[in-house]
């Protein structure tokens, strides 16, 4: 079942528990995570809570319980669920105050969820996924997994309105990365994906991907490129945590390779799925 909490306290999912005067709700002032469980497990959690803490001290915002401490709120969550398989969400915000812009005087929140996971159709897994590209009109502080996900909202939703599955991100001609995901391409057996700048957010699955890449002895890096050099690429996918790797099957109505899941994005969604999804951490 799912199952929420909010401040110290487990509660009902559809209790109403946030005050109006709550600065995620009022500002999105806050950061937040998402991790999968897969066998009771938690997949890449201490890489998770590092990248919250990370985003917290960007913002000045200090954690209200030590990374330890969310860890088990987390664990305990998601054996009150019961879900083998599951989404973990957790937020932490500025808090409850007063709305004004200044920060206040508050301790800041901690919201999280546990829910079964949104099934993704396999059969994208199988046929790729269409994208298409747009500008990239977001801040300049893309590397803070930060609440304010208004454009990114915007951006999927145009993708979906023409029949896309993702909008991919572009900056001055280069494609930084999906709404809610991370762009590779491979082209002669070289896998490229978007160095780490303030441009994008350092995907867990990207590194995880980047790792295997190395392990697997195949040559990935990490190098900007155009929205012309994606749509000539033999292979290309994007990447979370909620999605793994999926292959992309066109960019703008343009073919990737020959329209259907590369080998090299196959081989890695393998090792990704053999070394993340077992639920050994
Ligand atoms: N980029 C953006 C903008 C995202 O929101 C996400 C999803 N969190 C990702 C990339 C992928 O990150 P991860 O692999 O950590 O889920």
């Amino acid at each position: 079942m799912s199952i929420a909490y909010f401040n110290g306290e487990f509660v009902n999912i559809d209790e109403r528990v946030i005050p109006i005067e709550e600065r995620g709700h009022q500002f999105g002032d806050g950061v937040y995570e998402v991790v999968m469980v897969y066998n009771n497990t938690p997949c890449l959690l201490d890489e998770h809570l590092k990248r919250l803490a990370n985003s917290a001290k960007l913002i000045n915002l200090s954690l209200p319980y030590t990374l330890t401490e969310i860890k088990n709120i987390i664990l305990e969550a998601i054996k009150r669920s019961n879900l083998s398989h599951a989404e973990v969400y957790f937020q932490v915000t500025r808090g409850i105050a007063s709305r004004t812009h200044l920060f206040p005087d508050a301790s800041p929140s901690f919201s999280l969820t546990v829910k079964p996971v949104r099934e993704i159709d396999e059969k994208l897994y199988q046929t790729g996924v269409d994208t298409l590209t747009t500008a990239d009109e977001r801040w300049a502080n893309c590397h803070i997994k930060s609440l304010n996900l208004l454009p990114n909202i915007l951006a999927k939703q145009m993708a979906v309105d023409h029949g896309k599955y993702e909008a991919i991100l572009v900056n001055n001609g280069l494609i930084t990365e999906g709404t809610s995901t991370n762009v590779f391409v491979i082209k002669r057996d070289t896998i490229y994906t978007t160095p780490l700048t303030s441009n994008i957010l350092a995907g867990i699955t990207r590194q995880a991907i980047i790792k295997l890449a190395d392990e697997a002895n195949l040559k990935l890096v990490e190098e900007d490129f155009t929205v012309d050099f994606l749509k000539q690429g033999d292979e290309a996918f994007i990447s979370s945590t909620t999605i793994e790797l999926l292959p992309i099957r066109s960019v703008d109505s343009v073919t990737i390779g020959n329209g259907t899941p590369g080998v090299i994005t196959k081989q890695l969604h393998n090792l990704y799925i053999q070394q993340y999804t077992k639920g050994a951490d």
